[in-house]
């Protein structure tokens, strides 16, 4: 059965972290259309049918399917650990969703600009919500607006900076707790 979003799917400001000060919150006054479940699977089906065309002539789907990997299969201590480092704020240009093509999410007025799924508690897509996840991500989304700013930036580092340095001390840390509980165990 089509569900409708009516009401779930009135979005929203693109500001991809919490941590990030909202400029505005309040943007009920746009005038973005509700979309069914199926509408939803369309975009995002074509929206994936476009990224991986993408990998023929534009590096942008090469840092677009990292992000989606990361925020797919990384736990949440890896992939934030660069969170509290982060500065600047999302100035709502829209750009980092016009990239190589228009999302079909991305709604725009005079007024404002607004993703159409970002809250959705089913439909937010990962990879947007998490951006920008280490410098690496960032200065991807940075070249492809530029010469436009995109005004997030980075202030110090976390302990692991890369990303395998980060799953190497996890697996490590993982690991050192199993061993202490067999030691535990067998009174060693
Ligand atoms: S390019 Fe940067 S500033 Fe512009 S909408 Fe995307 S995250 Fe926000
Ligand atoms: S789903 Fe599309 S419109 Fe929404 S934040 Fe991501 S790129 Fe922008």
């Amino acid at each position: 059965m089509e569900q409708n979003f009516e009401g779930q799917n009135r979005l929203v400001q693109i500001t991809p972290s919490s941590s990030v000060p909202a400029v505005e919150n309040d943007i009920s006054y746009l005038d973005i259309p509700s979309l069914t479940e199926r509408q939803i699977f369309a975009k995002k089906a074509y929206i994936g049918f476009r990224k991986i065309i993408g990998f023929f002539y534009t590096k942008h789907s090469y840092g677009a399917t990292r992000r989606w990997v990361f925020a797919k299969v990384l736990p949440d201590r890896i992939l934030y650990r660069w969170k509290p480092y982060q500065r600047g704020g999302c100035n709502r240009c829209g750009l980092c969703c016009k990239i190589v093509f228009r999302c079909p999410f991305f709604h725009e007025d005079q007024n404002s600009t607004a993703c159409m799924i970002y809250t959705s508690p089913r439909h937010a897509p990962p990879p947007c919500v998490v951006f920008p996840i280490d410098p690496i991500d960032l200065a991807e989304v940075q070249r492809e607006v530029s010469p436009a700013p995109c005004p997030f930036y980075f202030e110090g580092q976390p302990e692991h900076p890369t990303t395998w340095g980060a799953v190497k001390a996890e697996i490590r840390d993982q690991l050192g707790k199993r061993v202490d509980k067999l030691k535990e165990a067998f009174g060693i």
